[in-house]
């Protein structure tokens, strides 16, 4: 059995990259199961009950089994034994994270905005036929990862893809489609604050740091007014008791197009110099960022390096 697994603290590309691959794999004759590796998020959940899809089944040890990696290449956002499973293949879209492998494997890992517009050229490349409901909640993962469009990890390749399955789908406006979505995820009413941290954050090791990057993608970042503080504190917490030397947690406006960071760490120059920025009170306004990977690791990183 093949597993097809995302990172852990799964987003929708890495949900639905699962299903799609190992529906890909199943037509190749090649036997195998879409897992996850950590809970369902709303807007995950949103695109396979839309689209009729049963959602992967949780798995979190791959000793001596096969996985394909879909949405990450690094054993950090992996299961805790990744590096006993035989990894067979990786889709993906981040900077490459230092696996290694006993056998020789397929690698599909392109510079474009959601592992998911990478996948429809695995389809196209096998000549395998996209059903109706996948090709729909594939074009919601890349209206997802790249913010609508917007992102500046979007590329014309993306846009071609999600057109193209949307048309396969029947969805006559992605973009409505898109921003009902963001409109999901900007309910926040009622969320533990640690959870919410939670739910879509990274943990990097940088030049030996550890640093944690959380993002909360939003349409007004309004929502966020009365619980501010409270992110705060708990970024505080987490950073504390964790041993992180860095948190930073994104609140993301997806229509005014930029973040107010929040942030909790020892090594204050690193961050205010990676900017060219002042923290004040444990916070500060990054004009036009949307992307964790683009805007926000690439700056910060080469700093920690001594
Ligand atoms: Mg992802
Ligand atoms: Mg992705
Ligand atoms: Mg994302």
């Amino acid at each position: 059995m093949r597993y097809v697994c995302g990172h852990k603290t799964p987003d929708s590309d890495s949900i639905v990259g699962a299903v799609a691959l190992s529906y890909l794999f199943n037509q190749l004759d090649i036997k195998s199961q879409a897992v996850r590796t950590g809970d369902i998020n709303v807007e995950s959940q949103f695109i396979l009950d839309k689209f009729s899809l049963d959602k992967p089944t949780y798995k979190d040890s791959f000793k001596n089994e096969d996985i394909y990696l879909v949405d990450f290449n690094n054993y950090e956002e992996g299961a805790d034994d990744l590096k006993e499973a035989n990894i067979v293949g990786i889709t993906d879209h981040h900077k490459m994270g230092g696996i290694k492998t006993l056998n020789p494997i397929d690698v599909w890992v392109c510079a474009v905005g959601c592992s998911n517009t990478i996948i429809k050229e695995m389809f196209d490349f096998y000549n395998i036929n996209i059903p109706k409901n996948l090709a729909g909640a594939m074009c919601c993962a890349i209206l997802s990862d790249t913010v609508i469009f917007k992102s500046p990890t979007c590329t014309k390749i993306d846009t071609k893809a999600c057109k193209e399955l949307a048309n396969i789908a029947g969805i006559k406006e992605p973009k409505k489609l898109g921003i009902d979505m963001f409109n999901i995820k900007s309910n926040i009413k009622g969320e533990p604050i640690d959870k919410l941290i939670r739910r879509d954050f990274k943990i990097f090791n940088m030049f030996g740091k550890k640093v944690g990057i959380g993002q909360l993608e939003v349409v007004d970042i309004k929502v966020f007014n009365d619980i501010k503080k409270d992110l705060k504190t708990g970024l505080n917490y987490i950073k504390e008791q964790e041993g992180f030397d860095t948190c930073l947690l994104l609140l993301t406006d997806i229509i005014s197009v930029g973040s107010v960071v929040l942030v909790a760490t020892d090594s204050l120059d690193i961050v205010e110099k990676s900017w060219d920025i002042k923290v004040k009170d444990s916070e500060f306004w990054l004009k036009g960022c949307l992307s964790r990977k683009k805007q926000i690791v690439p700056y910060l990183e080469p700093n920690f390096k001594k």
